[in-house]
């Protein structure tokens, strides 16, 4: 492994001072109310790059008020022209692409590549939502009996309060902003705190696009926990969507049952990764980095543990061993480095703990196992093999680059260990057998499947998971329902 910690260049200074580092309420760009700041930190040097406004509860107030404001000229603002903002935007993230991604790897640590491919995927939402904005319908029936009509309409939910994780920090934003956008919501956004600035981008970029005042308002704070309660228990609010971690998802479930608000959850994984004897082993291991190392292991999509086939175990456990061995760990600005740093010291020790406890417990360690060199929060990719079934890292989300092995002889065995789990994000198949790739999929409990894949995330199709990874879908043709109500009109006098 080899770490770089060149001086940070020009050009990193230009992309953080360009972006604005205030709340966005009402359409403006303005301080916190008590004037507090927040310092944002980059992984992969410790360095700060720049503080940020600190809002406050009374931030959040206000910004609710705006939000409730615009709410009903929004509504009724042309479809066409909601989709014509977000397709606007689409194609200036798409033309600042190279800023952006530099911008979201300085904050989150994320290899420049992976930034790339983030915001990509992050427009592609916009992209999608620009065309699902004109293609709500409704319904109209003649009532059983034959009296009357069944009128059918779908409304805009109203002021959201969406929260965001640091992992992915603009395509978990684009995945809530676009449906809310070509609804017909307006709403309030809290970034996670290690990573607002790319959010901040991204409301620059809207509001450039034509999105009236109002509509996104944005408000990065140190302090989640007291800012976010007062807009819960507001009344003007009627939706929270959130991606996160489980626990917290919990506890906003419960702050949310107040005002029985309209809830979306995305939260975390626990993704079995399944190689049946009959895979095509080489493409097993493609699809295994891809599943584990995308976003250096901090996704909750990330493959957390192996689950290989005996007789094919050693060979897999080999080539996964080579591949992770050859990556080149740094600071993701260098285009040559494919592992950056962990987000922050407490991700770094987490990891840490999983991995000494595995090992404790019987875990051999194939390759890695040991902190990388600093001053960022770096950890080398780690190939665990003989893991006891026992090890907290198959029971929790690593979110590191760490790939536990555990090898099963029966299809059931696999299954059995694949779903015993809270979670239910996404599992991952391989197998040449259609009837066993069929029969699989459909016993394993999780949202998403990725078949003979390693990645599942597309904006056209429903993400999201069953069990504790969550309650409802973001992206597809279903995406926009989290955001729309059903309003039913029994027409009389026919
Ligand atoms: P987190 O600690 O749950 O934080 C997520 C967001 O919630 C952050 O903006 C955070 O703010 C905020 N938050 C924390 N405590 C809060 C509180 N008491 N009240 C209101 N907001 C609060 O999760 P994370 O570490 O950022 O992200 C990693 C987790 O997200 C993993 O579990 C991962 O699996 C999950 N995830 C799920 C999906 C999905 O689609 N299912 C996608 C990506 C990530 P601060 O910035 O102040 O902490």
């Amino acid at each position: 492994m080899s770490v770089t910690d060149q001086p940070s260049h020009p050009r990193e200074h230009t992309v953080v001072d360009q972006t604005p580092t205030q709340l966005l309420v009402d359409g403006t760009w303005r301080p916190a109310a008590r004037g507090g700041t927040f310092p944002v930190e980059d992984p992969s040097t410790t360095r700060t790059l720049c503080s940020v406004s600190d809002a406050t509860a009374e931030d959040a107030v206000e910004a609710l008020a705006a939000a409730d404001r615009a709410q009903n000229a929004w509504a009724a603002h042309p479809p066409r022209e909601r989709g014509e903002i977000l397709r606007r935007a689409f194609e200036t993230i798409t033309d600042r692409h190279e800023d952006l991604a530099l911008l979201m790897t300085l904050e989150m640590g994320k290899p420049l590549a992976e930034s790339r491919a983030e915001i990509t995927y992050a427009a592609e939402f916009f992209r999608w939502f620009a065309e699902e904005a004109v293609r709500v319908g409704g319904d109209y029936s003649v009532s059983p009996s034959g009296k009357g009509r069944m009128l059918v309409l779908r409304q805009p939910v109203g002021p959201s309060l969406m929260i965001t994780p640091w992992n992915f920090p603009m395509a978990m934003g684009t995945r809530k902003i676009g449906p809310a956008v070509a609804a017909g919501c307006t709403m309030v956004v809290k970034p996670a705190h290690q990573t607002p600035l790319t959010m901040l981008a991204l409301g620059h970029i809207l509001t450039e696009s034509g999105l009236p005042d109002g509509v996104l308002n944005i408000i990065p704070t140190r302090h989640a926990g007291e800012v976010t309660p007062p807009i819960l228990n507001d009344e003007r609010l009627r939706k929270l969507t959130f991606t996160g971690s489980t626990p917290v998802g919990r506890s906003l479930i419960e702050q949310a049952a107040p005002q029985v608000l309209n809830v979306s959850m995305e939260l975390g994984g626990n993704a079995p990764f399944l190689v049946f004897d009959d895979a095509d082993v080489d493409a097993a291991v493609d699809g295994a980095m891809l599943a584990k190392m995308r976003n250096i292991g901090e996704a909750c999509t990330a493959a957390n543990r192996f689950y290989v086939h005996r007789s094919v175990a050693e060979e897999f456990t080999t080539k996964l061993t080579e591949r992770m061995r050859a990556l080149r760990t740094g600071r993701g600005v260098d285009d040559s480095v494919e592992v950056g740093p962990l987000i922050d010291a407490g991700q770094l020790d987490k990891v840490v703990e999983l991995v000494d406890d595995a090992v404790t417990r019987g875990a051999r360690v194939v390759t890695g196992g040991e902190r990388g060199e600093g001053p960022g929060h770096y950890y080398t990719p780690t190939v665990l093999a003989d893991v006891p079934t026992e090890a907290r890292l198959l029971r929790e989300e690593i979110f590191g680059p760490v790939a536990p092995i555990v090898t099963f002889t029966e299809e059931h065995q696999a299954l059995h260990a694949a779903n015993d789990t809270e979670f239910g994000l996404v599992s991952y198949v391989y197998t040449r057998d259609m009837q066993r790739a069929l029969r699989v999929s459909e016993a394993l409990q999780a949202g998403m499947v990725g078949l003979n894949q390693g990645v599942v995330s597309n904006a056209a199709a429903p993400f999201g998971g069953v069990k504790q990874s969550g309650i409802g879908r973001e992206g597809g043709t279903v995406g926009i329902d989290e955001y729309l109500e059903t309003k039913y009109v029994a027409v009389g006098g026919l």
